[in-house]
This record gives C-alpha cells, structure tokens and sequence, in this order.
C-alpha cells in the first residue's frame, strides 16, 4: 500500500538528494534558497531531500575533507540507477579555499564518484542550481520510465515559467 502511494507520487517527480561534504554552507543556502517563493522548486515537481535510496538526482555541495571520501561513495552506491551527480560550487570541483597544504580536503569529487554535471562559483546562483538539475533531471526519471508533471517535461515548464 505505502510503496503504491509512493509510486504514485514519485511517477512524475524528480527526487534530489542533498549532500553536504564539508565546506561554509553558503551552496547549501543557495540549494535552500529554491525551495523559496522566488524560485518555487516544487512547481516543477522537483523535491529536496538527503534520501540516497530515492534520489533521481545527487547533489554534492562542499569540499570532499577525509571523512566523507568514503561515505560519499556509499551513498553513491545507495542510489538507484541512473546515478545523476551534479557537483555544486567550486568545492567540490577544486576544494576552493579549503584546498590547503597540509589539510585533507581531496578534489576533485570526480575523483571518487562520477559526475555529470559541475557548477562553478562560490556560491553559485541559484537559477543556475536549477538549471543544472532541469539539464539532467528529465532524462534521469525518463530512463525509469517517468515523466515530468502534468504530461510535459520539466524543461517545457521551466521555458513557460518567469520565476527562473
Ligand atoms: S563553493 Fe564557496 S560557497 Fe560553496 S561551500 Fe565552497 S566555499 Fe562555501
């Protein structure tokens, strides 16, 4: 009963998993920032969580330090199939300030996980968040036989909506 109501709900949803490696929080902010009446993440049917196991999407924002070098691979490993990664900011891409000599930030995450899409920028926008999200969301939930809501694709409303 309960995996037939969320079958039904998650048929024309795009499932985001937030996770948060280790940096100042400022892209964590931004990620929060769209779920804000500014940017209405929902109307697209696009839903913020930190469930790997239900992840259409993986966002990785924040250096990759000592400690998460592993989990993050273990999460990637809990995500189903197919494995969307959209790295956010420079953290994840380069460590950005965190990179020291001496410290144990490792960069970039490409290095332990595939992925798929990168974002630069510290913080970046965001619009371009969502871009990035809109860039490989549909096609993830279209492989597992979903589409967008309302029988158009995310992409078709995002053009149609003024709030991006
Ligand atoms: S990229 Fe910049 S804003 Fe984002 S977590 Fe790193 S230091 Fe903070």
């Amino acid at each position: 009963m309960l995996d037939s109501l969320k079958d039904v709900i998650r048929k024309s949803s795009i499932h985001v998993c937030l996770v948060s490696t280790g940096g100042c929080n400022g892209c964590d902010i931004e990620v929060v920032a769209l779920l804000s009446p500014r940017y209405d993440l929902e109307q697209y049917g696009i839903y913020v969580h930190n469930n790997p196991r239900e992840a259409d999407v993986i966002l990785i924002a924040g250096a990759v330090t000592e400690q998460w070098r592993e989990k993050l691979q273990r999460i990637y490993a809990k995500a189903p199939e197919p494995k969307v990664v959209v790295a956010v900011g420079n953290c994840p891409l380069s460590g950005d300030v965190f990179n020291q000599e001496g410290g144990s930030v490792y960069a970039p995450a490409s290095d332990f996980i595939p992925v798929d899409a990168e974002i630069s920028g510290c913080p970046p926008r965001p619009s371009e968040i969502l871009a990035a999200i809109l860039a490989v969301g549909p096609d993830a939930i279209a492989t597992k036989g979903r589409q967008a809501k309302g029988g158009h694709t995310v992409e078709e409303k995002a053009e149609g909506g003024e709030k991006v």
